[in-house]
């Protein structure tokens, strides 16, 4: 029998690095960076419907229901491409935290796009699926493949990497949000005044399964463009704790701290409590290579 409802798992990400290396012609910034998937994640209801058209609900009011939601373009732009439009109810319930540099609207994105090629036994195949994810944000395609990937370009160009080594992984979103264009504006003004990370020694110690040596090279440049104090406070906590390493993730402004001691992330996560409104311990997710 045909299923007309669909539930998915829509994984955030945290970045182990994020490097700029310039800008291209057409104006983007040219990256490089280490994704890692985590295991915080939007949960989404797929229900095919007599009613034509795309319908989203969402568990957070403030969040755009029409086009501007990115799991809406996820469908409009998969029943373009395959030609087999359909009614659809689109029902996210949101934990990842929303312009926090975790890619909360491209995971969304991802699981639509893999779970309507499940649901309408579409055939499509990996490669057109990423290259449709790539239509609606830099970051889909890396939803759709997750785990452990080395991104350059725009953020298209993805070699995935084997697992990063297992460890707890203490997430910490302070207030504000952070708009992505505006971190790389700050960033042109600063480009000259950044550290940047030694990524081919990060994908080494990944590599190597050596989550001491990865924590000790990661970096991530809209750190030092972007100083944030409720950043720079999160980290220091979850450091005087025992994390291996604190960082934020994206163009912020969460915080990730890596644990190899489940006590240690467990007192950090305690730690942190009253200093954001988003606390939550997560592990590594594994992608489809990993
Ligand atoms: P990235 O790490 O890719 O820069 P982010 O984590 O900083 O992403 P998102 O949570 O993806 O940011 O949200 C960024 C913007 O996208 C928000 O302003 C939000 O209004 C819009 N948006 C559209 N669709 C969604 C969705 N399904 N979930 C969350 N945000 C969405």
């Amino acid at each position: 029998m045909r299923r007309d409802a669909l539930y998915l798992k829509a994984y955030g990400k945290i970045n182990l690095t994020l490097d700029i290396l310039g800008l291209l012609p057409n104006g983007y910034h040219s990256v490089e960076m280490i994704l890692q998937q985590v295991s915080v994640y939007d949960r989404l209801e797929l229900r095919l419907t007599e009613e034509a058209g795309v319908r989203v609900e969402n568990n957070r009011p403030w969040l755009p229901t029409d086009d501007r939601n990115l799991a809406v373009r996820a469908a409009r732009a998969f029943f373009a491409y395959t030609g087999q439009e359909r009614g659809l109810r689109i029902r996210i319930t949101k934990f990842i935290p929303v312009a926090a540099g975790m890619a909360g609207g491209s995971a969304d994105a991802a699981a639509v796009l893999v779970g309507l090629n499940r649901l309408l036994r579409a055939g499509l195949r990996q490669e057109e699926l990423l290259r449709l994810g790539a239509q609606i944000g830099a970051d889909v395609p890396f939803c759709i493949l997750g785990g452990t990937v080395l991104a350059r370009g725009i953020g298209e160009e993805m070699e995935t990497l084997p697992p990063m080594p297992d460890c707890h992984i203490l997430l910490a979103k302070p207030r504000q949000g952070v708009s992505t264009p505006q971190a790389y504006q700050k960033y042109d003004a600063a480009a000259d005044r950044v550290r940047h990370p030694d990524t081919a020694a990060c994908v080494q110690a990944i590599r190597a399964g050596d989550l001491a040596a990865l924590a000790g090279r990661m970096h991530n440049v809209f750190e030092d463009a972007l100083p944030i104090e409720a950043v720079r406070r999160l980290k220091e906590t979850m450091l005087s704790c025992g994390a291996l390493a604190a960082q934020m993730s994206g163009s912020g402004p969460t915080v990730f701290g890596l644990f190899d001691d489940a006590d240690k992330a467990a007192r950090a996560r305690e730690a942190c409590k009253g200093k954001a409104p988003f606390v939550f311990l997560c592990r590594p997710v594994r992608g489809i290579g990993g």
